[in-house]
């Protein structure tokens, strides 16, 4: 059988392991490295090359060359702006496509030829067909980016035993499942790009994410462009003083070479305190040398790192814990290396981070042991994640109807009963519904479908929805008229999708409109209640109106203008108060109808 491999499909670099005697080895590709860029390089002639020889060919023929492709993977148009050195196609709002040589290809085509070769890795080193695989994905990933991750597996010719999120990969990789139960760790991740923090609990040998937070517009990379901008400065003094033409740190290729140089320094100044940043020849015969101090490099490198805090700040709040309360703050991501960043997390958390693992390849490593938890060659430790957003229907009046509430332990099914809102209605549109808003318009629309059911009178209809998340965190939703039995499955494959960001500002816009969302639902309710009540008291006073003496009926009118009037006025509060005064003025009307209904059901 062939064994399960885990893989860390990173944003710009990819890993992959197997169990091996009990140990999670990564392996490493033909090129002896075990760092694979997640780089795709389409040559005029001939097939894809990928890695390595991708990433150098990128500064060669950057138009033909993709790269963070996972930025993209299960998002449309628009919703992100490309990179430079490739296009993208198609219209706003479809899916995203990279246009390479003409050709239009899916974020998953790219990172499924990124799978392809670490399978292929796999196969030369094991000597053995390799088919099974758990992918790591961030723990913010919507169905959409997490179907469309599964996808690329399956691209590649895998069978995609598991989509496990990467705080959890990383926790495993620390043996923190050995730590006592309702031990809660924080997982402080910062790579080339993104940010992440994610807060996990530790219970009965189950690893939760409780919370998780990040920028995906932060890391090591901005602290290259604030060392490439102090060495700009040093190359136009260096050209003010020999005579060359200013602006020269704008040209491509020098502003290649002043990166080249940046990182190179920032990650010596990781070990050392400061160091000589040499660049030969830089402008004709002239080169630039300069003594960087890790201070100086610091200087720069806080104000970038100091945006990790909030963050930090949030997810505690998120997870109802202060910094007390953890057991262990773990590092991921290559940018932790720096001594800065340690320290910060240090200050931030109040205990000095665990740094025991490889920060670049703590994911890969847990991805490989929840790949030997499936095969049975690591046991006690199973895996569980949460949902990172509600998801519900939409229901009369536009509103949102939670059935499985953001932060909810995955796998999980949850259903809930519906009726018609009106009377002979013989569809009902099931709107699926992601977010933390209470209004539907204001959440994100993961799909459509109808079911038919049997005319009913208005609420006498039962249509039973039932959410299923799988361990992979796919939604599946079904509807069943439970009068006929007839029934719809759908899998929310084709989601809208949503980037990490909007899942961001889907959180903050839930605080931000509290008060507002809650007015609307509030007055979408009343209004729901008001168009109930007002036809039934005008049908029940032209029924038995004439019972009443003038003062109830004037009362009464009274009663409904106001009600009215609130409607109009979109007025929550007030409209609550004036259906309560118009149910309450309405008493010996209702009494009245009912006792001639009676009346009329004993002579008829
Ligand atoms: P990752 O996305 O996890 O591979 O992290 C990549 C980031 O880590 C890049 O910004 C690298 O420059 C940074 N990095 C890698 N090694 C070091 C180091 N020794 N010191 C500081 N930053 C590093």
């Amino acid at each position: 059988m062939s064994p399960i491999v885990g893989i860390d499909l990173g944003t710009t670099n990819s890993l992959i392991g197997v169990m091996e005697a009990g140990f999670p080895i990564l392996l490493a590709g033909s090129d002896g490295e075990r760092l694979t860029p997640s780089v795709v390089h389409f040559p005029a002639q001939g097939d894809p090359v990928v890695g390595h020889a991708a990433l150098r060919m990128r500064v060669l023929e950057p138009a033909a060359t993709v790269y963070s492709a996972k930025r993209f993977i299960g998002r449309r148009v628009g919703e992100e702006t490309a990179p430079t050195g490739f296009a993208l196609t198609g219209a706003e709002g479809t899916p995203v496509r990279f246009e390479v040589r003409g050709k239009p290809y899916p974020p998953e085509a790219i990172s499924a030829k990124v799978l392809a070769k670490l399978r292929a890795d796999a196969e030369r080193a094991l000597q053995c067909e390799v088919t099974r695989a758990v992918i790591t994905v961030p723990a913010y990933f919507n169905d959409a980016q997490r179907n469309a991750t599964k996808a690329a597996g399956e691209l590649a010719g895998f069978t995609v035993e598991r989509i496990v999120n990467e705080p959890t990969a990383a926790a495993l990789a620390y043996g923190l499942n050995h730590l006592r139960d309702h031990a809660r760790v924080a997982v402080f991740d910062l790579g080339g790009g993104t940010f992440d923090i994610s807060i996990l609990e530790l219970h009965g040998g189950v690893f939760q994410v409780l919370a998780t937070h990040g920028d995906t517009r932060l890391g090591g990379d901005d602290v290259d462009e604030a060392l490439v901008g102090l060495l700009s400065e040093k190359l136009e003094a260096l050209a003010q003083t020999h005579g060359h033409e200013p602006g020269q740190s704008s040209q491509p290729a020098l502003r290649a070479r002043l990166r080249e140089a940046a990182v190179d320094a920032k990650h010596r100044l990781s070990s050392e305190t400061v160091c000589s940043v040499e660049l030969p020849f830089l402008l004709g015969n002239d080169s630039l040398v300069y003594r960087l101090e890790r201070s100086e490099l610091e200087r720069l490198a806080r104000p970038i790192l100091e945006r990790t805090r909030a963050h930090c700040i949030r997810v505690l709040a998120d997870a109802r814990l202060s910094a007390a309360d953890l057991d262990e703050v773990i590092l991921v991501g290559g940018a932790t290396r720096m001594p800065l960043v340690r320290a910060m997390v240090e200050g931030i958390f109040g205990r000095t981070p665990n740094i025991s693992q490889n920060p670049d390849e703590a994911v890969a490593l847990g991805a490989t042991l929840q790949a030997g938890i499936l095969s049975g060659a690591v046991q006690n430790v199973v895996l569980l994640d949460v949902t990172p957003l509600s998801l519900g229907i939409e229901t009369c009046g536009g509103v949102m109807n939670v059935i499985i509430p953001r932060n909810s332990t995955i796998p999980i099914k949850a259903g809930e009963m519906f009726t018609n809102a009106v009377a002979g209605q013989r569809v009902m549109r099931i709107s699926v519904l992601q977010g933390e808003r209470e209004m539907a318009r204001d959440n994100w629309r993961l799909g459509e479908f109808e079911l038919e059911f049997e005319a009913a009178p208005k609420g006498k209809a039962r249509v039973g929805v039932q959410f299923e998340i799988d361990a992979n965190g796919i939604l599946q939703v079904l509807a069943r008229d439970t009068g006929t039995g007839s029934q719809k499955v759908v899998e929310m494959a084709s989601a809208v999708d949503v980037s990490d960001e909007a899942v961001e500002k889907m959180l903050e816009d839930s605080l931000e409109h509290a008060f507002e969302d809650v007015n609307a639902r509030v007055f979408t309710e009343a209004k729901l209640k008001a168009e109930e009540l007002l036809p039934a008291v005008r049908n029940a006073l032209a029924l038995v109106g004439d019972a009443l003496d003038e003062a109830e009926k004037a009362l009464i009118t009274q009663r409904v203008s106001e009600v009215e009037q609130a409607v109009r006025d979109g007025a929550s509060q007030a409209l609550q108060r004036a259906n309560r005064a118009l149910d309450d003025a309405t008493q010996r009307l209702a009494t009245l109808l009912v006792e001639r209904a009676m009346q009329g059901g004993k002579t008829g």
